[in-house]
């Protein structure tokens, strides 16, 4: 799939071209980042959201609890700030 873009820096978080979009974000191993090449992944931080964290530079998303794929995400991120 095409690089998900996480905001409006215009940072993305790449996948491997293979995954497709309804695949459920899992808690390890999202993809990558764009800027640091960090290994992203999901954790929840409360009742109603998640977050997409990077370790290596430490950018982190969040997301609503309701998001599960990446389809799903990258909807949320066009319509929040990534735009
Ligand atoms: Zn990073």
């Amino acid at each position: 799939m095409n690089p998900i873009i996480l905001n409006k820096e215009g940072e993305e978080l790449m996948t491997q071209d293979e995954i497709p979009e309804e695949s459920k974000l899992t808690a390890f191993s999202a993809g990558r980042h764009s800027v640091c090449n960090g290994t992203m992944r999901v954790i929840g931080v409360s009742r109603t959201h998640k977050a997409l964290v990077c370790p290596e530079c430490c950018l982190r998303i969040l997301f609503p609890q309701d998001v599960g794929t990446f389809r799903e995400l990258r909807a949320y991120l066009l319509e929040t700030d990534a735009s």
